[in-house]
């Protein structure tokens, strides 16, 4: 067989694995959004079926054989063929070795552990999350046994961490977080007493969620979100999920007392929604078809809700349609006096509501759990004592329940172990982009034009067309000329809030 028809009968092997992911994604956007609360056993069920089709469709013996021919080919092959394999072998990694009733039982398991850990958080009680929770904990820690057989020299938590940016592991975290420690937190303890000046009591005013609604879906779209080929909805937890690059949903959450939340949660779902509209049409439904990692994922949505969203640029051409949909709450507010209280940096107790300059001792504090948990000095039981303990040394103060502490985020209850870094890589990425871009395109202009099409283009060209044909650093030093750098990201939160609190104009 030539490799024409090899590569052919590979595709369509994939398609198959495609299309059960597909009803699998859906399924699970349903789940958080329209399902009704008893659905979720039974559904939960057919999602485990579904998944171990998934497993089955991509773990084979006719794919392996396939596969494997084709990599004896190398420089014979195309470049997204050569990226479809190395995806392909980078699954084989992660799933080969896990029993397919096991992964299975661990679908199901996840499928129904959302609604428990969202019941537990309305409660308040992480005892009511942590069987469920240690259960997870424990698949995730024999899941990742199974991987460590061919890779001796790597912890369970590499492993978990390289499913989300695979060339990231704890040594380079804990150089990433060390410099974080020295230089960002003595800064943060000078600029907050200066910041504590600033009035935000806007944000305490009463917002008509329907009025926020409708302002959230002009933000989505005045920042690139293309209605023709996305819907929004509401969920516990803003996400945004894809099927293709021409359906991309993105979901938000809305609270009365609250305006903050629901905007900036808006843009930073749009960046990722972005991303996924801008893969290129070659790739969108192959195993290459999704962003480059989850690091350079989420530098594109902190790019848009932070470097541009909390501009004062950015706000410049359209703050006067924000005062007029609230001017209860903002019409004796200044564009200057919003821009420092949306940027204020306060230790607080909510990774999703923290400015950007806080922001990465949240992370710290996750990522110094997960990587206890996984390498089990920590048991699960101890979560909370462990996290209210170090919010205390990082962020000045101690949650008033486990709902504003340990139980605030969805991630674990997906067993998403090693998510949480790229939330503080991907900010770190994009400042080191925003260095480049704001010398090669005039973004400060765009802005304040309302030109942000411009800048979509831009990260289009550059970024998002290559989905994950191309790594992380690759795609950092085509662009800025080097690979990963946090330099760039201490120095633009030094600028910014230094400017922001601490200039004398
Ligand atoms: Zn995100």
């Amino acid at each position: 067989m030539n490799e024409e028809k090899v590569w052919k009968e590979l595709e369509e092997r994939l398609s198959s694995y495609q299309a059960i992911e597909t009803a699998l994604t859906l399924l699970e956007w349903d789940s958080a959004t329209l399902a009704p609360k008893k659905a979720d056993q039974k559904t939960a069920r057919m999602v485990g079926i579904l998944s171990e089709m998934s497993f089955q469709a991509l773990i084979n013996d006719d794919v392996r054989k396939l596969k494997d021919k084709l990599a004896k080919k190398g420089t014979e092959l195309s470049k997204i063929q050569r990226a479809v394999l190395r995806e392909l072998e980078r699954q084989y990694a992660k799933l080969e070795g896990i029993p397919p009733e096991e992964y299975r039982a661990f679908s199901e398991l996840k499928a129904t552990a959302n609604r428990i850990w969202s019941d537990a958080k309305e409660a308040g009680s992480f005892d009511a999350f942590a069987p469920a929770l240690e259960k997870i904990v424990e698949y995730q820690k024999k899941f990742a046994d199974y991987r460590r057989k061919a890779n001796p020299g790597k912890s369970r938590y590499d492993i978990l961490l390289s499913d989300y940016e695979p060339e990231f592991d704890c040594e380079k975290l804990d150089e990433f977080f060390g410099l974080i420690k020295q230089e960002l937190v003595p800064f943060i303890h000078q600029i907050i007493p200066k910041a504590r000046m600033v009035d935000k009591t806007y944000n305490g005013h009463i917002f008509d969620v329907e009025k926020q609604k409708r302002f959230c879906e002009f933000l989505a779209e005045y920042t690139g979100f293309d209605r023709d080929r996305g819907v929004f909805s509401e969920s516990a937890h803003p996400f945004t999920t894809n099927l293709h690059n021409e359906d991309v949903r993105i979901t938000n959450h809305f609270q009365r007392n609250q305006l903050e939340s629901a905007i900036f949660s808006v843009i930073h779902e749009t960046g990722h929604a972005v991303y996924e509209l801008q893969i290129a049409d070659d790739l969108t439904q192959t195993l290459v078809g999704v962003g480059a990692s989850m690091a350079m994922h989420e530098s594109q949505s902190r790019f848009y809700e932070n470097i541009m969203g909390r501009s004062r640029e950015f706000w410049k051409p359209i703050y006067g349609k924000l005062q007029e949909t609230f001017p209860e709450a903002l019409s004796e507010v200044s564009l200057d006096a919003f821009i420092k209280g949306i940027n204020r940096p306060e230790f607080s107790m909510i990774r999703t509501e923290a400015d950007e300059l806080t922001y990465p001792l949240h992370i710290l504090v996750r990522y110094e759990i997960e990587k206890e948990l996984m390498d089990g000095s920590l048991s699960v039981c101890q979560i909370p004592e462990v996290w209210n303990k170090k919010y205390k040394e990082y962020l000045g103060g101690e949650p008033k329940d486990d709902a504003e502490g340990a139980l605030q985020d969805v991630h674990w209850s997906g067993g998403e172990f090693g998510y949480f870094p790229s939330y503080a890589l991907g900010s770190a990425i994009a400042a080191q982009l925003y260095e480049t871009i704001r010398q090669e395109i005039p973004f400060t202009m765009y802005l304040e034009e309302g030109n942000i099409e411009k800048i979509k283009k831009y990260l289009g060209e550059h970024i998002h067309r290559y989905g994950a044909v191309k790594g992380t650093n690759q795609l950092l030093k085509e662009v800025t000329g080097e690979e990963f750098s946090p330099r760039y990201y201490i120095e633009y939160l030094k600028r910014k809030y230094t400017k922001l609190y601490d200039s004398k104009q």
